[in-house]
């Protein structure tokens, strides 16, 4: 259930409606909204009566929440959440691209891949310094190492980082250099970690398992939001189809259908979508490496430079173009 505060409701109030709620054994999450503050009650195993609360003062309604996934929700929060990462934002209705190599493998591969990410107009430079591989036998990540050559180049460019935490042990360390926590397609359903993350106070990137329904998906999501941790941003990465062209099927589809019902960002990461170069102009969003034959993981799907650079002019231009679009049916 979504409690909607009045405009103007006091301190007092909103206490109320909290020891309220936490009186029945349940949670209260205050949510601030632009226009006004609400109150999502979650771990009610059934309905909850709406006039229990609607009694209070300063409450203007009380609304059940329909989805499985509550704080997640759009009927919980229906203005789209923005993500602040160092003086940018996700999901205010920009172009943010974040862009990098599947892992961190050298000192000069990563700081070189970051400054050509930079004049190619990145906003974020991504990499794996623990990388959650299919095979033991693959390079697992530079660890530690990694990260500290990670912040170098945050240092060189200015760009915020990206990178993965594969498991709780290291999930702290992750924290301590990363911008933003990226949780895997293979850890999407992990929830101890998941409930880590919601203990954080840095934004997490949640990609999609690769056998994940929507359902599945922002409910991991919720896994954080639930912990305390509003700052979750989604990422389409491909899902197991019975296609086999390309690596994965890029499930476009689910990003309409989530902001639909989610008020999350979401990301699209067509690299490892697809698997291949080739197709990732066309699906959007790139992967960089200097150079891409020789990458430890993930090489295949890597843009070179140039190609980056282009494809960002590109992306530029259609958001402009789409923006104006938004602006003429306003
Ligand atoms: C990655 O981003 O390098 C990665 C491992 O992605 P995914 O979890 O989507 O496979
Ligand atoms: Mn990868």
């Amino acid at each position: 259930m979504v409690i909607v505060m009045k405009k103007g409701c006091t301190r007092e109030d909103l206490a109320r409606v909290t020891s309220a709620v936490e009186d029945l054994g349940l949670r209260a999450h205050v949510l601030p909204g632009v226009d006004r503050t609400a109150i999502g009650v979650t771990g009610n195993p059934g309905p909850l009566d709406p006039d229990a609360f609607e009694r209070l003062p300063g409450v203007a309604r009380a609304i059940p929440v329909s989805q499985p996934f509550k704080l997640a929700s759009r009927e919980m929060n229906p203005n789209d959440t923005v993500v602040r990462v160092g003086k940018r934002a996700i999901g205010d209705g920009g172009l943010f691209v974040i862009a990098g190599p599947c892992a961190v493998e050298n000192a000069d591969q990563i700081m070189e891949t970051a400054l050509a990410m930079k004049s190619a107009g990145a906003d974020a430079l991504r990499g794996g310094a623990f990388k959650p591989r299919s095979s033991p036998y693959s390079f697992q990540g530079l660890g530690k190492e990694g990260l500290i050559l990670l912040a170098k180049a945050r240092e060189a460019t200015g760009l915020p980082i990206v990178t993965e935490a594969v498991d709780q042990a290291t999930l702290g360390l992750v924290a301590e250099f990363a911008d933003v926590v990226q949780i895997g397609a293979r850890n999407m359903q992990n929830y101890e970690l998941l409930k880590r993350a919601g203990k954080l106070a840095k934004p997490v990137l949640l990609k999609r398992g690769m056998s994940a329904t929507l359902e599945d998906f922002l409910l991991a999501a919720e896994y954080v939001l639930a912990e305390g941790n509003p700052h979750v941003i989604l990422c389409e990465r491909g899902i197991r189809t019975f296609s086999h062209h390309n690596r994965y099927t890029l499930d476009l589809s689910v990003v309409p259908t989530a902001r639909e019902v989610c008020h999350l960002p979401i990301f699209v990461d067509p690299s490892h979508a697809t698997g291949r170069r080739e197709a990732v102009p066309a699906m959007a969003r790139a992967e960089f490496h200097p150079s891409p034959d020789e990458a430890l993981s993930d090489g295949r799907q890597a843009l070179r430079p140039q190609q980056g650079a282009e494809l960002f002019a590109q992306l530029r231009a259609i958001a402009a173009i789409v923006a104006r679009k938004a602006e003429a049916v306003r």
